[in-house]
């Protein structure tokens, strides 16, 4: 038993040492790195569609998608003109900084300001891998109900933003806002929660500025 768990910590360890790294390389180039978690259908890859060329210059950033199978993201990135590496993950149902470090290597670093890690939608093990991000994005959406809060803290204690998705179809879903917002004050109090739809547009805005204020604290001119 004693010795199950030492080998699930020294995996965990070499994980933090390899992601420590995947940050170091993308700071020596001055890139602001994020790490996206949710579960599968949130919305995930339609808002970085809708949102990223809005940050200036697309070509400036670069996403990492993993998921186990297809490169049907990765394609809808590229086609919304940033760059797009798929990593798929087969079985794995969650991304490590190992894999990070493969999709690094294939970008020109010093040519992006922002590399953003969409994750494997999975609520539960994505939390617990660091893979070099500098900010931890977690989104939940109205057809997934309030209750995913209270229900899935792991995921949401270490987010820095949490982004509500979908809230063009709250009020159909009656979905409360006020009620995720209210399970969210039990565990995470430090994280801004924005309402945001990359259907309307509500919140995206929002998101944008966000994003450049992080990037600026991080790298200031
Ligand atoms: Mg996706
Ligand atoms: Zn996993």
């Amino acid at each position: 038993m004693t010795q199950k768990i030492e080998v699930v910590t020294s995996v965990l360890k070499a994980n933090d040492a390899i992601a420590a790294e995947n940050r170091k390389r993308m700071e020596a180039a001055g890139i602001l790195a994020l790490n996206i978690t949710s579960a599968p259908g949130s919305g995930k890859t339609t808002l970085l569609e809708k949102s990223l060329p809005l940050l200036g210059d697309p070509e400036r950033c670069a996403v990492l998608v993993g998921d186990l199978q297809t490169t049907r993201d990765a394609e809808r990135l590229c086609n919304a003109g940033v760059r797009a590496v798929q990593i798929n993950t087969g079985r794995g149902c969650h991304l490590d900084a190992t894999q990070v470090t493969k999709g690094l290597d294939s970008l020109d670093l010093e040519s992006l300001d922002y590399v953003v890690i969409e994750n494997v939608g999975n609520m539960v093990c994505p939390a617990g891998f660091d893979l070099g991000e500098h900010k931890r994005v977690v989104l939940l959406s109205t057809p997934e109900g309030e209750d995913k809060v209270a229900k899935y803290p792991t995921l949401f204690q270490p987010a820095d933003v949490i982004l509500l998705t979908k809230v063009d179809l709250a009020e159909i879903l009656e979905f409360s806002p006020e009620t995720a917002k209210s399970d969210l004050k039990q565990i995470n109090t430090r994280a801004p929660f924005i309402e945001v739809s990359s259907k309307t547009g509500q919140g995206i805005d929002d998101w944008i500025d966000w994003l450049k204020a992080v990037r600026a604290g991080l790298y200031p001119a």
